[in-house]
């Protein structure tokens, strides 16, 4: 079917309007117009080739909310109407050990990526920032209509990225519970930790967020910038570092308790360097997470729609896409930029 959004042509040039083909609907897909989209660091991340493996034209997006306006013949989960949600994946190969999991995102065949991605015949996946996009039922979402519809964007990446380290590692009442970075991921993992009981403390390099940080559900917050921050903490049952740009995650090791877990999210494009001490001591992990199956992403949006959480949001025209890419970078949104699709036109 042919449509279209904003694309990055290559590594270095803005996003642009672009007009494209997609895969056509199957009878086990449903065609969803897009209402919003989330700004993810990892649009940036890939538009720009920070991790190495772009391909062009990439049309980002993977924080997907509309509604469905066509459903193929085999489609009985979702009705023409119905409200729908896309996240990281489009598909996936359904038979390996990680998928009969419901843990798609590590599929040995390799998951659907929404865009800069392939399907299995190897043709191209386009993201979020467009018009319409394609999808088998089994990866759309079911979204609620009680939540505001854009700020339910960000939870198809940022929520369920972190909600699934949480329950992961069975992060529960009483615990003490760090965040590191609070951006995108950060702000909803700092809800979910908040909402799942835990004693939370917010690291952060902006002290100006502080006021939100307590607002958001954190116990303590902790400016990292300072001299001295992190001395005399008391030791922490898990931590989460959502940090998009190169840190160094020793001193934070340091803060774990005997047997306790950090959980990587934030996917810097250099490596880490990791102090043997910090783990040896204490018999600690460093560990990482990459987004959640279907099965808990969909458990992540309807435990949402129980606790009333959603993203907290700066809602943008699709013109903006590229300033709010410097604004992001810049630690300067409170909390996730989601796209107004309806700002999309055929010629802008
Ligand atoms: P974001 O909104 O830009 O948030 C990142 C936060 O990191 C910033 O708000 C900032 O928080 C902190 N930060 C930025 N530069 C820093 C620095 N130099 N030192 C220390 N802290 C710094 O990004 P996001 O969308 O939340 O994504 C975060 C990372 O997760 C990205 O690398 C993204 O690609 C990755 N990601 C991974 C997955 C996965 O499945 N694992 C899924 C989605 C995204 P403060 O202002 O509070 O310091
Ligand atoms: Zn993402
Ligand atoms: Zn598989």
């Amino acid at each position: 079917m042919k449509t279209f959004g904003y694309a990055a042509q290559d590594a270095t040039s803005a996003l642009a309007p672009f007009h494209f083909e997609r895969k056509d609907a199957g009878p086990q897909d449903v065609v969803i117009d897009i209402l919003y989209c989330g700004i993810c660091h990892s649009d940036i991340h890939q538009a720009r080739n920070e991790w190495g493996n772009s391909n062009y034209p990439m049309v980002p997006g993977h924080e997907i909310v509309g509604r469905i306006s066509a459903v193929g013949s085999e489609v009985s989960k979702f009705k023409i109407g119905d409200l729908g949600g896309v996240g990281c994946m489009l598909d996936s190969c359904r038979q390996c050990e990680s998928c009969q999991a419901g843990e798609e995102q590590f599929c040995e065949k390799g998951a659907a990526f929404t865009y800069n991605g392939v399907y299995a015949d190897g043709s191209p996946t386009y993201g979020g920032y467009s018009k319409q996009i394609v999808v088998h039922q089994d990866f759309a979402l079911k979204i609620s209509e009680k939540l505001d519809l854009a700020a339910t964007a960000p939870l198809l990446c940022a929520g369920i990225t972190t909600y699934s380290p949480l329950r992961h590692w069975k992060v529960s009442k009483g615990q003490r519970v760090g965040v590191i970075g609070l951006g995108g991921l950060g702000h909803m993992g700092l809800k979910f930790a908040h909402a799942l009981g835990a004693h939370v403390t917010q690291f952060t390099t902006s002290p100006d967020k502080e006021a939100d940080a307590r607002r958001l559900g954190a116990h303590e917050v902790v400016n990292t910038r300072q001299e001295g921050a992190l001395e005399g903490l008391a030791p922490f049952d898990f931590i989460l570092d959502t940090v998009a740009a190169p840190h160094d995650v020793n001193p934070f090791l340091r803060l774990l308790r005997r047997d306790a877990t950090m959980v990587l999210v934030g996917v810097p494009e250099v490596p880490l360097s990791v102090e043997s001490f910090a783990v040896v001591a204490g018999r600690r992990s460093l560990s990482g997470s990459l987004i959640g199956g279907i099965r808990e992403t969909q458990e992540m949006l309807d435990f949402c729609a129980e606790h009333s959480i959603v993203s907290d949001i700066e809602l943008i025209p699709i013109q903006k896409v590229n300033e709010a890419y410097e604004r992001t970078i810049r630690s300067d949104v409170k909390y996730r930029f989601v796209i107004d699709m309806n700002t999309l036109t055929e010629n802008a």
